[in-house]
Protein backbone atom coordinates (compact mmCIF):
# COMPACT_ATOMS: atom_id res chain seq x y z
CA UNK A 1 0.00 0.00 0.00
CA UNK A 2 1.21 3.47 -1.01
CA UNK A 3 -0.02 6.58 0.24
CA UNK A 4 0.39 10.50 0.05
CA UNK A 5 -0.40 12.29 2.65
CA UNK A 6 -1.01 16.00 1.22
CA UNK A 7 -1.80 19.02 3.25
CA UNK A 8 -0.51 21.95 4.40
CA UNK A 9 1.88 22.93 7.11
CA UNK A 10 0.76 22.17 10.15
CA UNK A 11 -2.29 20.47 8.85
CA UNK A 12 -1.07 16.98 11.07
CA UNK A 13 0.12 14.90 8.47
CA UNK A 14 3.25 13.84 10.13
CA UNK A 15 1.06 13.24 13.73
CA UNK A 16 -1.16 10.66 11.42
CA UNK A 17 1.61 9.52 9.70
CA UNK A 18 2.84 7.99 12.41
CA UNK A 19 -0.39 6.18 13.17
CA UNK A 20 -0.64 4.78 9.87
CA UNK A 21 2.66 3.48 10.40
CA UNK A 22 1.87 1.61 13.32
CA UNK A 23 -1.52 0.73 12.35
CA UNK A 24 0.18 -0.80 8.68
CA UNK A 25 3.30 -1.80 9.20
CA UNK A 26 4.93 0.44 6.51
CA UNK A 27 7.22 3.34 6.88
CA UNK A 28 6.94 7.02 6.75
CA UNK A 29 8.70 8.71 4.22
CA UNK A 30 8.93 12.52 5.67
CA UNK A 31 11.19 14.82 3.35
CA UNK A 32 11.25 17.52 5.89
CA UNK A 33 12.71 15.03 8.78
CA UNK A 34 15.07 13.51 6.22
CA UNK A 35 16.30 17.49 5.49
CA UNK A 36 16.01 18.23 9.14
CA UNK A 37 18.19 15.11 10.21
CA UNK A 38 20.71 16.29 7.52
CA UNK A 39 20.79 19.62 8.57
CA UNK A 40 21.38 18.22 12.41
CA UNK A 41 24.13 16.22 11.16
CA UNK A 42 25.56 19.08 9.57
CA UNK A 43 26.04 16.75 5.92
CA UNK A 44 26.70 18.34 2.58
CA UNK A 45 23.13 18.15 2.30
CA UNK A 46 22.14 19.97 5.50
CA UNK A 47 24.52 22.84 4.10
CA UNK A 48 23.09 23.08 1.18
CA UNK A 49 19.05 23.81 2.11
CA UNK A 50 19.12 25.42 5.45
CA UNK A 51 19.04 28.76 4.49
CA UNK A 52 15.79 27.63 1.96
CA UNK A 53 14.11 25.88 4.68
CA UNK A 54 14.68 28.57 7.32
CA UNK A 55 13.20 31.12 4.75
CA UNK A 56 10.19 28.83 4.02
CA UNK A 57 10.71 28.12 0.09
CA UNK A 58 11.17 24.79 -1.60
CA UNK A 59 14.52 22.87 -1.54
CA UNK A 60 15.15 21.84 -5.50
CA UNK A 61 13.68 19.19 -7.00
CA UNK A 62 16.55 17.60 -8.10
CA UNK A 63 17.73 17.50 -4.78
CA UNK A 64 14.49 15.97 -3.45
CA UNK A 65 13.87 13.31 -5.89
CA UNK A 66 17.43 11.75 -5.29
CA UNK A 67 16.35 11.00 -1.66
CA UNK A 68 12.92 9.73 -3.13
CA UNK A 69 14.74 7.34 -5.57
CA UNK A 70 17.13 6.23 -2.84
CA UNK A 71 14.61 5.95 0.05
CA UNK A 72 12.16 3.93 -1.73
CA UNK A 73 14.40 1.47 -3.05
CA UNK A 74 15.14 0.25 0.27
CA UNK A 75 14.18 -3.34 1.59
CA UNK A 76 11.27 -2.30 4.34
CA UNK A 77 9.83 -0.14 1.87
CA UNK A 78 8.92 -3.11 -0.33
CA UNK A 79 5.15 -3.77 1.08
CA UNK A 80 4.37 -0.06 0.84
CA UNK A 81 4.87 3.86 2.13
CA UNK A 82 3.46 6.86 3.36
CA UNK A 83 4.71 9.41 1.87
CA UNK A 84 4.20 12.48 4.11
CA UNK A 85 5.33 16.30 2.27
CA UNK A 86 5.89 14.69 -0.58
CA UNK A 87 5.20 15.69 -3.74
CA UNK A 88 5.15 19.63 -2.99
CA UNK A 89 4.53 20.65 -6.69
CA UNK A 90 3.77 19.20 -10.07
CA UNK A 91 7.57 18.72 -11.11
CA UNK A 92 7.78 16.58 -8.20
CA UNK A 93 4.19 14.24 -9.01
CA UNK A 94 5.03 13.36 -12.34
CA UNK A 95 8.70 12.67 -11.01
CA UNK A 96 7.08 10.20 -8.67
CA UNK A 97 4.41 8.37 -11.19
CA UNK A 98 7.84 8.13 -13.72
CA UNK A 99 9.56 6.14 -10.92
CA UNK A 100 6.96 4.94 -9.49
CA UNK A 101 6.38 3.12 -13.42
CA UNK A 102 9.82 2.16 -13.32
CA UNK A 103 9.44 0.10 -10.13
CA UNK A 104 6.53 -1.32 -11.21
CA UNK A 105 4.42 0.07 -8.65
CA UNK A 106 1.84 2.48 -8.01
CA UNK A 107 0.40 4.96 -5.68
CA UNK A 108 -3.03 3.37 -4.02
CA UNK A 109 -3.98 6.40 -2.30
CA UNK A 110 -3.88 10.12 -1.96
CA UNK A 111 -5.36 11.63 0.92
CA UNK A 112 -5.68 15.74 1.14
CA UNK A 113 -5.45 17.14 4.90
CA UNK A 114 -8.57 19.85 4.72
CA UNK A 115 -8.09 22.84 7.39
CA UNK A 116 -8.96 26.14 7.96
CA UNK A 117 -6.09 28.72 7.08
CA UNK A 118 -6.66 30.66 10.51
CA UNK A 119 -6.20 27.30 12.34
CA UNK A 120 -3.04 26.74 10.79
CA UNK A 121 -1.15 29.48 11.77
CA UNK A 122 -2.35 28.89 14.93
CA UNK A 123 -0.94 25.16 15.17
CA UNK A 124 2.57 26.75 13.42
CA UNK A 125 3.19 28.61 15.95
CA UNK A 126 2.35 26.61 18.84
CA UNK A 127 4.23 23.16 17.61
CA UNK A 128 7.00 21.84 19.81
CA UNK A 129 9.20 19.09 18.49
CA UNK A 130 11.09 16.27 20.47
CA UNK A 131 14.54 16.56 19.61
CA UNK A 132 15.23 12.95 20.29
CA UNK A 133 12.35 11.15 18.74
CA UNK A 134 11.12 13.87 16.76
CA UNK A 135 7.37 13.77 18.30
CA UNK A 136 5.28 16.62 17.72
CA UNK A 137 3.35 18.38 20.14
CA UNK A 138 0.93 21.59 20.25
CA UNK A 139 0.87 24.08 23.52
CA UNK A 140 -2.61 24.51 23.25
CA UNK A 141 -4.13 21.54 22.13
CA UNK A 142 -1.69 18.79 23.03
CA UNK A 143 0.36 20.22 25.42
CA UNK A 144 3.38 17.76 27.30
CA UNK A 145 2.50 16.76 30.83
CA UNK A 146 5.77 18.33 31.84
CA UNK A 147 6.84 21.47 30.57
CA UNK A 148 9.60 21.09 27.54
CA UNK A 149 9.81 17.46 28.17
CA UNK A 150 8.74 14.99 25.73
CA UNK A 151 6.36 12.40 27.37
CA UNK A 152 7.77 9.69 25.18
CA UNK A 153 11.11 9.53 25.70
CA UNK A 154 11.85 12.13 28.20
CA UNK A 155 13.91 14.47 25.49
CA UNK A 156 14.12 18.21 25.12
CA UNK A 157 11.21 20.16 23.33
CA UNK A 158 11.85 23.12 20.64
CA UNK A 159 10.55 25.37 18.33
CA UNK A 160 11.29 24.75 14.88
CA UNK A 161 13.41 27.76 13.21
CA UNK A 162 10.43 27.58 10.46
CA UNK A 163 7.16 27.68 13.23
CA UNK A 164 8.63 31.24 13.68
CA UNK A 165 7.21 34.54 11.88
CA UNK A 166 7.48 35.51 8.83
CA UNK A 167 8.98 31.84 7.54
CA UNK A 168 5.22 30.52 8.53
CA UNK A 169 3.60 32.96 6.42
CA UNK A 170 6.27 32.28 3.16
CA UNK A 171 5.08 28.66 4.10
CA UNK A 172 1.53 29.39 3.31
CA UNK A 173 2.45 31.54 0.32
CA UNK A 174 4.44 28.76 -1.16
CA UNK A 175 1.49 25.92 -0.26
CA UNK A 176 -0.88 28.04 -2.50
CA UNK A 177 0.98 28.89 -5.03
CA UNK A 178 2.67 25.08 -5.48
CA UNK A 179 1.14 22.52 -3.74
CA UNK A 180 -2.68 23.26 -3.64
CA UNK A 181 -2.52 22.07 -7.32
CA UNK A 182 -1.78 18.67 -6.85
CA UNK A 183 -5.54 18.61 -5.57
CA UNK A 184 -6.88 18.48 -8.63
CA UNK A 185 -3.81 16.76 -10.45
CA UNK A 186 -4.73 13.67 -7.87
CA UNK A 187 -8.91 14.44 -8.31
CA UNK A 188 -8.00 13.72 -12.22
CA UNK A 189 -6.00 10.79 -11.64
CA UNK A 190 -9.27 9.28 -9.24
CA UNK A 191 -6.54 9.11 -6.32
CA UNK A 192 -7.48 11.94 -3.99
CA UNK A 193 -9.80 11.24 -0.99
CA UNK A 194 -10.41 14.93 1.22
CA UNK A 195 -10.26 14.24 4.60
CA UNK A 196 -10.86 16.79 7.71
CA UNK A 197 -8.07 17.54 9.57
CA UNK A 198 -9.73 19.92 12.13
CA UNK A 199 -8.96 16.86 14.97
CA UNK A 200 -5.70 14.63 13.91
CA UNK A 201 -7.36 11.92 15.77
CA UNK A 202 -10.31 12.45 13.46
CA UNK A 203 -7.98 12.65 10.39
CA UNK A 204 -6.37 8.94 11.43
CA UNK A 205 -9.70 7.05 11.98
CA UNK A 206 -10.98 8.65 8.52
CA UNK A 207 -7.93 7.63 6.79
CA UNK A 208 -8.50 4.09 7.94
CA UNK A 209 -11.71 3.55 7.42
CA UNK A 210 -11.12 4.25 3.47
CA UNK A 211 -8.52 1.90 3.95
CA UNK A 212 -9.75 -1.08 5.38
CA UNK A 213 -12.83 -0.60 3.01
CA UNK A 214 -10.33 -0.78 0.45
CA UNK A 215 -8.17 -4.07 1.17
CA UNK A 216 -11.90 -6.09 2.08
P1 LIG B 1 5.46 20.85 7.30
O1 LIG B 1 4.95 19.45 7.43
O2 LIG B 1 5.24 21.66 8.52
O3 LIG B 1 5.03 21.49 6.04
P2 LIG B 1 7.94 19.70 6.43
O4 LIG B 1 8.71 19.05 7.51
O5 LIG B 1 7.17 18.84 5.50
O6 LIG B 1 7.01 20.78 7.15
O7 LIG B 1 8.91 20.60 5.54
C1 LIG B 1 9.76 21.57 6.08
C2 LIG B 1 10.53 22.26 4.97
O8 LIG B 1 11.37 21.30 4.29
C3 LIG B 1 9.68 22.88 3.86
O9 LIG B 1 9.24 24.17 4.19
C4 LIG B 1 10.65 22.86 2.68
O10 LIG B 1 11.58 23.91 2.78
C5 LIG B 1 11.42 21.56 2.89
N1 LIG B 1 10.79 20.43 2.17
C6 LIG B 1 10.24 19.32 2.74
N2 LIG B 1 9.74 18.49 1.81
C7 LIG B 1 9.99 19.07 0.61
C8 LIG B 1 9.70 18.71 -0.74
N3 LIG B 1 9.06 17.58 -1.06
N4 LIG B 1 10.11 19.57 -1.72
C9 LIG B 1 10.76 20.71 -1.43
N5 LIG B 1 11.05 21.11 -0.18
C10 LIG B 1 10.67 20.31 0.84
ZN1 LIG C 1 10.64 12.26 22.46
Amino acid sequence: MRLILLGPPGGGKGTVAKKLQKEFNIPVISTGVILREAIDKKTKLGKEVINIINRGGLVPDNIILEIIKERIKQEDCKNGYIFDGFPRNIEQANSLKKLNKELNEHIDYVFYFEIPFSEIIKRLSNRRVCKKCGTNYNLLFNPPQKDNICDICGGELYQRDDDKGETIKNRLKVFNNQTLSLIKYYEEKKLLTVIDADLSENAFLEIKKVLEKGTS
